[in-house]
């Protein structure tokens, strides 16, 4: 048959054995917020653990100048302790944290600084023994039937395989779920996901006019959800809103492709991160699509910058300091697991028998398609279950992090970052037990590691805790 010009072209890669450079008990896919957590919450079992980062740092989605959101729960209270709060109290040591503040919109807001989270996080994985590998992408698995029998590595030195009893992916998009055969889907109903968005860093800017000016003139900065009176309380805050401002400069020919205007304030003075640019389409699983996010992320900015200086109190002395290090992706893969999560289960407030993490975030969704968001909040916490780290058709994997066993829905409300870490912890000591035990994750009795999770002082809701209405946490300025 006679080849069309425009088919794609292949060739055959040649066979070819590969080293197996190391050979550990627990093997962590990812150096994000959930798999930092799992590595050092693994290592703690004393087994041989290591941890495979594709880029030159730890930290995942905690160093693009985002705020860690979730350890506060909708009543107030402290929902995520154990590892992650570990992590977060030497940062705070470090100079590298605010701790955790109370925000009406997102529960609460833990500023971290992005450098420091990198230092002081490989401080933590090489002080727990944790043997870490950067600059090496997962390119593949090897399985022996249901299992993987070892991770291929492609870096600078080719590639190489290392090996596990036990593995964890935390690579946000399931990569080693998705090369190992396990079920994934991806986006909504009609496969739209969440826009990506190239964060940005500006310096000079005036916090404290911008703050009280908020404050003092509700109806030109009509914000979402946050009252303007906490502006007047908070000096560390987040802005969601100034959507009139937007509108105003869109008619005067500016092209922003979000309705809302979203500042964070960083740790340093005058320092603001700004979550504006959007770009919708983008799949993150898809490398030309990534580079078009890149592209058009760097587009968006000028504008964006010249909206904040002419229509925002505060930015008119600010000036561009940096872009993240990566776009950011807030959706691609998701396994299927042994249960898969729901709106419902976020809304009606789940409890589950195999609960090991407790969340609380609202169902937080960037829509594909158009330039706004969906929030729904469900008044209190809802928990994570075992299962949906369990997946399914592969016996010696756990997954934690944003790409778990949930729907489209659920998944915009677990993905936050410290939700994510508690689902770190979960899968690190769980994949230390069925490393110790010899057993598959799917056979994990639960209760003895909600047990462990507890010892380790994890929270995780009692009949008890859920009796007693804590006071909200109040802020100081
Ligand atoms: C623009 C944006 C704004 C957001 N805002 C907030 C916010 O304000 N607060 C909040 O708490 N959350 C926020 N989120 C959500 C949150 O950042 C993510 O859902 C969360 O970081 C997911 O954590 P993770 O550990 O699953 O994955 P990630 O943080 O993505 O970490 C995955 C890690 O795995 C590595 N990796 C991936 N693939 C491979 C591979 N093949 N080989 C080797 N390494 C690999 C990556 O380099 C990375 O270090 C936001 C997300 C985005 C994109």
């Amino acid at each position: 048959m006679e080849q069309s010009p425009n088919s794609p072209r292949f060739f055959e890669e040649p066979a070819r054995q590969l080293p197996v450079r190391a050979e550990y008990d627990v093997l962590v896919l990812g150096g994000g917020p959930s798999g930092l957590i799992a590595a050092l919450s693994a290592a703690e079992s004393g087994l041989r653990v290591g941890l495979v980062e594709n880029r030159s740092f730890v930290g995942g989605n905690m160093t693009i100048g985002l705020p860690i959101l979730g350890f506060l729960g909708q009543k107030g209270n402290q929902i995520i302790q154990g590892m992650p709060q570990k992590f977060i109290e030497r940062l705070q040591k470090a100079g590298g944290s605010s701790g955790h503040r109370y925000c009406p919109l997102h529960m609460s807001l833990t500023i971290v600084e992005p450098e420091l989270v990198k230092t002081v996080g490989l401080e933590m994985l090489l002080e727990a023994g944790v043997d870490v590998t950067l600059h090496s992408m997962i390119a593949g698995v090897i399985k022996d039937g249901r299992n993987i029998a070892g991770v291929i590595l492609q870096n600078k030195g080719g590639r190489e395989v290392v090996t596990a009893k036990t593995y964890i992916d935390c690579t946000g998009d399931a990569d080693v779920a998705y090369a190992a055969g396990v079920p994934t889907e991806k986006g909504n109903d009609d496969g739209g996901l969440q826009p990506p968005t190239l964060m940005f860093c500006l310096a000079g800017v005036d916090t404290e006019k911008l703050r009280h000016s908020i404050a003092q003139h509700p109806k030109t900065y009509m914000l979402d959800f946050i009252p303007n009176e906490y502006f007047d309380q908070n000096n560390q805050f987040i802005v969601v809103g100034l959507k009139e401002l937007i509108k105003e400069a869109r008619e005067a020919g500016f092209n922003i492709k979000t309705e809302r205007t979203i500042i964070i304030t960083g740790l340093r003075p005058g320092e603001a991160w700004i979550n504006m640019t959007r770009m919708a389409g983008v799949d993150g699983t898809d490398p030309r699509s990534l580079t078009e996010g890149e592209i058009e992320g760097r587009r968006q900015i000028p504008d964006i910058q010249r909206y904040l200086k002419e229509y925002v109190p505060g930015f008119e002395n600010s000036y561009f300091t940096k872009t993240a290090p990566f776009l950011g992706i807030r959706e691609t893969r998701r396994i299927v697991g042994h249960y898969t999560m729901d709106r419902d289960d976020v809304l009606n407030r789940a409890r589950f028998d195999d609960a090991i993490a407790v969340a609380s975030y609202p169902i937080d969704i960037h829509r594909p398609t158009d330039d706004g968001c969906t929030l729904e909040w469900s008044g209190d916490c809802y928990d994570i279950p075992y299962r949906s780290l369990v997946p399914l058709e592969v016996d010696n994997l756990l997954v934690a992090g944003r790409c778990i066993s949930t729907t489209h829905e659920a998944m915009a409300a677990i993905r936050v970052m410290a939700t994510c870490m508690a689902m770190g912890e979960a899968a690190g000591r769980a994949a230390a037990i069925c490393a110790q035990k010899n057993i598959r994750p799917e056979d994990m009795d639960v209760k003895a590691l909600q047990k462990e999770l507890l010892a380790h002082g994890a929270y995780l809701r009692g009949a008890e805790e859920l009796s007693q209405e804590k006071e909200p946490c109040v802020t100081n300025a």
